[in-house]
């Protein structure tokens, strides 16, 4: 990439921008490995793209050298400002900043039309951020995917089947609305200062038409599920009333453990529940 910035090394030093980890900063400053996050998000070409957490700007830039015709990017540091209006100047009109907490801002209302989600997320708000857009109503959601860098630990539970130790409500969340995969793996040392655990960027596609059922009841069965994941069904959904009457109208068996029972095994237990509670 060749946008006549100067190396991330450089701008990190001319503004000062000693990492903190309160912010789960871990900078890339290799253009060449942020170019192929960018290249892993597809096609660009036309789209607006959403960034939490730009930092110093590695990946901003690979985006914009890739044609993406706006970023917007969210960053809660007020320390990189600057460096990022840098880039500003130099992709005139398509690079929008917007400072604030990607928790509490309404990232949506600053994009028309569908957009993209790309980013290295910082790790202590990235299952919230993730959680967020999994059960964002209405579905389809505004963004076309996510491409988003998480500790591998995290993405190998979002990319998780039924079966698998690490198996748990964010795979049955991602499963139930998106098709996710992990694309490939980032040592730490790509990383200034490298975390103590390697990364995985993942992709997630939204399900046109997922299976229907409502979030918060979805929610509320994996809660009771998994929170006694070692337990049988119809000892840990007990916190939800007559697990047995839930469980057949399901139509599982309840000496089955929440790790064995797959998205629509989970999604029949949530419409049964919402039924059962309109029948109250
Ligand atoms: N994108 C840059 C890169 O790849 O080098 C930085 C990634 S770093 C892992 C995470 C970034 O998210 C930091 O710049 C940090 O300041 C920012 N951040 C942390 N918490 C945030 C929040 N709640 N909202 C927005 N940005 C946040």
């Amino acid at each position: 990439m060749t946008d006549g910035l100067p190396p991330l090394r450089e701008v990190i030093r001319r503004h000062g921008l000693r990492a903190r980890k309160s912010l789960g900063q871990n900078f890339l400053h290799d253009l060449n490995l942020t170019d192929r996050i960018a290249r892993a998000a597809g096609d660009l070409a036309d789209a607006t793209v959403v960034e939490i957490g730009p930092g110093p700007g590695a990946l901003t830039r690979s985006l914009l050298a890739a044609g993406a015709r706006r970023v917007v990017a969210v960053e809660k540091d007020p320390r990189c400002l600057e460096a990022l209006a840098e880039i500003a100047v130099v992709y005139p009109d398509r690079l929008t900043i917007v400072h604030g907490d990607a928790l509490d801002t309404d990232v949506a209302a600053a994009v028309e039309g569908r957009a993209r989600i790309v980013a290295n997320l910082p790790y202590n708000v990235a299952t919230p951020l993730l959680t967020g857009w999994l059960t964002v109503e209405p579905w389809p959601p505004w963004f076309e995917d996510l491409t988003l860098m998480f500790q591998k630990e995290v993405a190998q539970r979002i990319v998780a089947a039924p079966g698998a130790s690490n198996y748990g409500r964010l795979s049955v969340l991602s499963g139930w609305r998106t098709e996710a995969h992990i694309a490939f793996d980032i040592a730490p040392q790509a990383f200034v200062p490298p975390p103590k655990v390697t990364s995985s960027l993942v992709r997630l596609v939204p399900r046109p038409a997922p299976l229907a059922c409502a979030t918060k009841d979805l929610e509320t069965v994996t809660a009771a599920a998994f929170g006694q994941r070692r337990k049988m069904l119809r000892q840990s959904l007990k916190t939800l009333g007559d697990a047995e009457a839930l469980l057949a109208c399901a139509q599982l068996d309840g000496t089955r453990r929440a790790q064995d029972i797959d998205v629509a095994g989970f999604v029949r237990l949530a419409r049964c529940l919402a039924s059962r509670r309109d029948a109250a």
